[in-house]
């Protein structure tokens, strides 16, 4: 338990990069901007995704946006596709998030990546969740339990999670729609490895989607999977920008009917490894409830009158009355608790002097050097003189 502690102590302080939940102005205070020329185009890391971030708002040049919130529509981009045609409003349906296996018993399957540092890609059954890496082939196992009709395909569509986002449609932010030349490069997700993948773009909605013809397993295999990647952070800008997003894999007919929907939250970060073990972490606090999460994360800090001993040393005469009452404090945090007991231990050590000074001088006693400090003879010079 403790080494469990302390192992995620020293996560989050080796961790020096910006922390995903800074605000957008705190990151911006901390971000340096560099001059156009040296603008990277690395996108695989924390600062380097920060960093860009950082730029694209620099190129815009929107200095109000810093005082008054970010506005959502500082990056829109003109739309790729002519909308002059389409005079109908945009159609109010929302995708449907509920998992239905439908007649072919169409499931998912994630590998086992687990939470090590380096893994670009990794499931969490736990909290139903994707963690991976921008632009990283995160590996999806189809299952189904009898053959879909042959044509079908598997469709991918991205929506905010959140009721207050889903209205819009989940897109790539500018900056990396920008730095990519691909016909689709305003999709978020993207299926890899297959000729056969088709991007749209619905014409009322505005939603997109990417699909895939539906593969029977190979021989010997119980399962078909599909390379998706993720082409923004959850953190973009102009994009998600922090927003939740959950990834609709349907199974559908070659007509668009669909067959089977399952859906799981998909989060795209730096380090997709932590991200999951803090989540999964503060998912099993919250559902143990206050009770587990005390025994959990406190040590109970007794404060005590040493009784015994202060009878021993106690004269007869006293009539000072003496608050005996053990109370129980729960302190978070091994260093506060550390801390606390310092000051208690004191006061209990002042309580014994008190007690005994009548009989024993206490000229010296508080004396000694704190912690880590050497007291200075006389003759001696300090390292620091
Ligand atoms: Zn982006």
């Amino acid at each position: 338990m403790m080494m469990e502690e302390q192992d995620f102590d020293s996560l989050t302080l080796s961790q020096t990069l910006p922390l995903s939940q800074d605000s957008f102005k705190e990151l911006w205070d901390t971000v340096a901007t560099p001059s156009i020329s040296t603008i990277s185009t690395r996108t695989d890391g924390c600062q380097e995704t920060w960093r860009t971030d950082g730029t694209m708002y620099m190129l815009f040049g929107n200095e109000q946006a810093l005082t008054e919130g970010f506005d959502e529509k500082l990056f829109e981009l003109p739309p790729e596709i002519s909308t002059k045609d389409s005079v109908t409003p945009p159609a109010s349906t929302v995708p449907v998030t509920i998992d239905h296996p439908g007649e072919f018993g169409f499931q998912l399957r994630f590998q086992k990546s687990g939470t090590a540092k380096s893994v670009t890609s990794t499931y969490s059954e736990l909290l139903n969740k994707l963690f991976c890496q921008l632009a990283k082939t995160s590996p999806v196992e189809l299952l189904v339990s009898k053959e879909p009709p042959l044509g079908a395909v598997l469709r991918a569509t991205a929506v905010y999670k959140k009721t207050e986002h889903v209205a819009e449609v989940v897109r790539r932010c500018p900056h990396h729609q920008t730095e990519d030349a691909a016909e689709h490069r305003s999709h978020l997700i993207r299926v890899e490895g297959s000729q056969r993948a088709q991007y749209f773009e619905d014409p009322h909605t505005k939603r997109q989607s990417v699909t895939v013809p539906y593969e029977p397993p190979q021989l010997g295999s119980d399962i078909t999977t599909v390379l998706l990647s993720f082409m923004c952070n959850s953190s973009c800008m102009g994009g998600m920008n922090r927003r939740p997003i959950l990834t609709i894999l349907t199974l559908e007919t070659p007509e668009g009917l669909v067959l089977g929907r399952r859906c799981l939250e998909v989060r795209v970060c730096a380090c997709p490894g932590r991200d999951r073990k803090t989540e999964e972490e503060n998912s099993t606090k919250m559902q143990n409830g206050t009770k587990q999460t005390k025994k959990r994360k406190s040590a109970p800090l007794t404060v005590t009158t040493d009784t015994a001993s202060m009878k021993k040393s106690k004269s007869s005469s006293s009539a000072e009355e003496e608050d005996k009452d053990v109370h129980v404090l729960h302190v978070k945090g091994r260093e506060r608790y550390e801390m606390l007991k310092k000051i208690n231990d004191g006061l209990e050590l002042l309580d014994k002097e008190r007690k005994t000074k009548t009989k024993v001088s206490v000229k010296h006693e508080f004396a000694a050097p704190s912690s880590g400090k050497r007291l200075l003879q006389r003759g001696e010079r300090s390292d620091s003189d």
